[in-house]
């Protein structure tokens, strides 16, 4: 076993597609390539978006598929008390602050937050992180150095004073996601490339929030029908059906161009995790699929 430590975090809004087991699969042979442990981490904070059962079929799908997380699954549900308390921390120490912009006031003056509130000391409201400690670059393992910079200090993403705590008490993603891959102790993130722009804001975050040095992230194709038309839950992509695991590997096979004539699942996975340590797949940002 390596340092290596890596996880899958999805939100249960529907079972997986094949776009999403891509990112498992991905994700999950680029663990086990660097002997590194993979874990599954539910991120179960959103319940309007939460469709029932949802959660179980994730986890259903992965097994049947041949992964199974390295520790207990890890809920984001069970986090509750620790991001009430960072919260409160980051308010106390000035670090974070309330704010009552509605999105319609934000939107008629900018595309993103332009800080209002930071001086306002109101009571209530969405929680805001004041964002002052801007990391500008990061090495992306696949796709290299992605820089914000400096000019566009307030117009880029990486530095709004983004929200922690939404107005109506919902945990942000972006705290969640960060604090519980501190928790975890992840050195590894790969996910799709729809979440690279996320990235320098929740490593600015990370290093606002701990001294643990931060993962190393590299962001997998998304797949699309067609240009900048991703394969989502939204868009109704089909359920990855669970009687055909082998067909679906396969087709995930060749969309890495990783070959195996196993006839078992775990065949299959130990023919790509070989593969994946003497040449990993070169990534682009999107990959069509029919
Ligand atoms: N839960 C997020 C999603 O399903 C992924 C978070 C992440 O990988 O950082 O899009």
């Amino acid at each position: 076993m390596t340092g290596y430590v890596g996880r899958f975090a999805p939100s249960p809004s529907g079972p997986l597609h094949l776009g999403s087991l891509f990112t498992a699969t991905v994700s999950y042979l680029d663990a086990k390539a660097h002997n590194g442990q993979w874990l599954l981490r539910i991120e179960d904070i959103d319940p309007p978006r939460e469709v029932l059962g949802a959660s179980q079929l994730i986890i259903d799908t992965l097994a049947t598929h041949g992964m199974v997380s390295d520790k207990p699954v890890f809920w984001q549900h069970n986090r509750h008390e620790k991001y009430r308390k960072t919260l409160s921390t980051l308010l106390q120490q000035n670090r974070a602050y309330y704010c009552q912009c509605t999105r319609a006031q934000i939107k008629s003056y900018h595309p993103l937050y332009q800080r209002q509130c930071r001086h306002a000391k109101h009571i209530s409201g969405a929680i805001r992180w004041r964002n002052d400690a801007p990391v500008i670059e990061y090495r992306d393992r696949w796709h290299g150095l992605q820089r914000a910079p400096y000019s566009e200090l307030i117009e880029h993403s990486a530095f709004e004073d983004c929200i922690l705590q939404r107005k109506d008490g919902l945990v942000a993603y972006n705290l969640a996601v960060v604090l519980d891959d501190i928790a975890q102790g992840i050195t590894h993130i790969v996910r799709g490339t729809d979440l690279l722009p996320t990235t320098l804001l929740q490593l600015n975050l990370w290093h606002s929030l701990t001294k643990q040095k931060p993962p190393e992230y590299a962001h997998c194709p998304v797949l699309v029908t067609a240009p900048g038309k991703k394969l989502s839950k939204q868009n109704h992509a089909p359920a990855i059906d669970n009687s055909k695991p082998l067909a679906n590997l396969r087709t995930i096979f060749a969309l890495l161009g990783l070959h195996s004539s196993a006839q078992s699942i775990d065949g299959i996975l130990a023919d790509g995790i070989q593969q994946w340590r003497t040449s990993p797949p070169a990534f682009q940002q999107e990959m069509i699929v029919e």
